[in-house]
C-alpha cells in the first residue's frame, strides 16, 4: 500500500478549503442581489450526496494500492449531474464540492438542462503507466456503479484526465449494467473519443468558449486583438486550445506556464509547436524557446490577457497586485481567492469569471449527449455555430446586468445563475 494513499484511523484536521469558502462568500453576495429565497440558498449550500470510494488497483509490479475517489452531486434540479473528473495528488473533498457547485451555476447560467457534479480521484497520474491507468479507472468506475449514468450523473474530462479515460469509464459502465442498457448508455460520460461515441470540436470547445468571450469584451472596450499578447497559465487542454484559436486573431503568447515551470518570450512563442509539444507529455521547465521566468516574474509580466488556465487559488493578493494586464479570463475554475478578486476590481482589472468563461466546455459536452441520445453525428460547423451563439448569449446577458446593477461580471454571472435555479424552484415548490 502506499502510505499517502492509504486511509489512516486519525487524520490531522484539514485546512478549510479557501475555494469553497470563496464560492459561498460568491453565492451570498449574488443571493442578495436577487434576493434568494432563503430556502433555496440553504438548499444550494451543501451538495445533495458526496460519495467517497477506497479501492484497490493492481500496479504493474504485482502490488496493490488502495486508491481513493469522489463523486459530488451538487443539485439536479434542472437535469442530470454534470461535471467533471480530476486525477490529481492534491484532490481533496472541500475543492470537488467547491467544484460541483460551480458546475450547478455554470449549467443554469448556460441554460443548459444539467445539474453539477465533479469528482475524481487522489492520484498522480503522471506516475502510473497506461495500464495502471486503465485498472485504476475501470476500478472507479465499478465502485461509484449506478450513482453515475446518461441519466443521472455524467463525468467529462478535467485535470489529469482525458479522452481516453472517458472511453474506459463508459466501456466498463455498459459492461456492468444489464444488456437492454447498454446502447443508450454511451452518454453516461462526454469528451469521449470521436470513435466512441464523442463529438467533433469537443477537444477545443473549453478554449474556443474563452476566446469568444475574449471577443465580446474586445467589442465592448474598442480594443483590436491583433497585435495584442496574452500570459498562459496552464498549457493542458484548455491552456493550449485557447493559445491555438488567439493565434488565429492575431494574439500572440509572450508567457506561459504548467506546475514545472514557467518561461517568457516577448517574440511570441510558437503556439503550435508548444501544444504539440505538452500533449505528448512535454514540460515547459525543459521547453527550448524562450527563457525560463520565475512564477512571479510570469504574472508580473506586462501583456493585454491574462488566462489561467491549471488550478484553483492561482490568483490570491501577491498575483493580484503584481498583474500588468487588462483583463484576466478564467479558463481554470476557482483561479481566483475572494482577496485577489476584491484588488483586481479595485485595480481596474476586468475579470471575465469561470462559470462563464469556461463554459464551453460543458456546452458542448450537451451537444455531445445530445447526439448520443439522438444517435446523430453533428459537423464541426454545427457544434462551432451552436456555441458560438450560446457563448455570446451568456456573456451579453452577464455583460448587461453587471451594467445594469453596476456590480462585476462575476456578481452578474452568480446571480442570474441563482434566478434560473430560483424560478424552478418556486414552480416546483419543496417535495412533499
Ligand atoms: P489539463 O490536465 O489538460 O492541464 C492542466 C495544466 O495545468 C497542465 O499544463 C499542468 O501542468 C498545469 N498545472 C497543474 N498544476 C499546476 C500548478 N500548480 N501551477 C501551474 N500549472 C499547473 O487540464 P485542463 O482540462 O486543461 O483543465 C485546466 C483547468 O481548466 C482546470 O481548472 C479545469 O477544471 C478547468 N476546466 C477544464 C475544462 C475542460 O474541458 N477540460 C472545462 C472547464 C474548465
Amino acid at each position: 500500500m502506499n502510505e499517502s494513499e492509504t486511509p489512516r484511523t486519525s487524520l490531522p484536521p484539514a485546512e478549510p478549503s479557501i475555494f469553497l469558502a470563496a464560492v459561498h462568500e460568491q453565492v451570498e453576495r449574488a443571493a442578495k442581489l436577487v434576493d434568494l429565497p432563503s430556502h433555496v440558498h440553504t438548499i444550494l449550500s451543501q451538495p445533495k450526496n458526496e460519495i467517497i470510494v477506497n479501492f484497490p488497483v493492481r500496479m504493474d509490479d504485482g502490488t496493490y494500492r488502495l486508491f481513493k475517489g469522489y463523486r459530488i452531486q451538487h443539485n439536479n434540479v434542472l437535469g442530470p449531474y454534470k461535471g467533471g473528473l480530476r486525477f490529481h495528488p492534491d484532490a481533496r473533498l472541500d475543492d470537488f464540492k467547491a467544484l460541483a457547485m460551480n458546475m450547478t451555476y455554470k449549467c443554469s447560467l448556460m441554460d443548459l438542462p444539467f445539474g453539477g457534479g465533479k469528482g475524481g480521484i487522489k492520484c498522480d497520474p503522471s506516475a502510473l503507466s497506461r495500464d495502471e491507468l486503465m485498472r485504476l479507472t475501470r476500478r472507479f468506475t465499478h465502485a461509484l456503479g449506478t450513482n453515475i449514468g446518461a441519466d443521472h450523473d455524467i463525468p467529462a474530462p478535467d485535470v489529469g484526465t482525458g479522452s481516453q479515460t472517458m472511453d474506459w469509464i463508459m466501456d466498463t459502465h455498459v459492461n456492468t449494467i444489464a444488456s437492454h442498457d447498454r446502447h443508450g448508455q454511451a452518454g453516461v460520460v462526454t469528451g469521449k473519443t470521436i470513435e466512441c461515441g464523442g463529438t467533433v470540436g469537443r477537444d477545443k470547445a473549453t478554449g474556443q468558449g474563452l476566446v469568444h468571450c475574449i471577443t465580446e469584451w474586445a467589442r465592448d472596450k474598442n480594443v483590436r486583438l491583433e497585435g495584442k499578447t496574452a500570459l498562459v497559465q496552464g498549457y493542458g487542454k484548455v491552456g493550449s486550445h485557447a493559445a491555438l484559436i488567439l493565434a488565429r486573431l492575431g494574439v500572440s503568447v509572450i508567457g506561459v506556464g504548467d506546475h514545472t515551470g514557467y518561461r517568457l518570450n516577448l517574440e511570441g512563442f510558437n503556439e503550435h509547436r508548444l501544444a504539440d509539444y505538452t500533449k505528448k507529455g512535454g514540460l515547459l521547465r525543459d521547453y527550448e524557446g524562450g527563457h525560463p521566468c520565475t512564477r512571479s516574474e510570469f504574472f508580473s509580466a506586462k501583456a493585454d490577457i491574462l488566462i489561467p488556465a491549471a488550478l484553483h487559488n492561482q490568483i490570491g493578493e501577491f498575483e493580484a497586485r503584481a498583474m500588468n494586464v487588462s483583463v484576466v479570463v478564467e479558463g481554470a475554475n476557482g483561479p481566483t481567492t475572494t482577496e485577489g478578486d476584491a484588488i483586481l476590481h479595485e485595480r481596474g482589472i476586468d475579470v471575465i469569471p469561470d462559470i462563464l468563461a469556461n463554459a464551453g466546455g460543458v456546452t458542448v459536452s450537451y451537444y455531445e449527449w445530445v447526439q448520443n441520445r439522438r444517435q446523430e453525428k453533428w459537423d464541426l460547423d454545427e457544434v462551432d455555430t451552436r456555441l458560438e451563439k450560446a457563448m455570446r448569449r451568456a456573456y451579453r446577458r452577464t455583460y448587461e446586468l453587471a451594467r445594469e446593477r453596476k456590480c462585476t461580471m462575476r456578481d452578474a454571472a452568480y446571480a442570474l445563475s441563482l434566478q434560473r435555479l430560483a424560478q424552478v424552484y418556486a414552480a416546483r415548490g419543496i417535495f412533499p
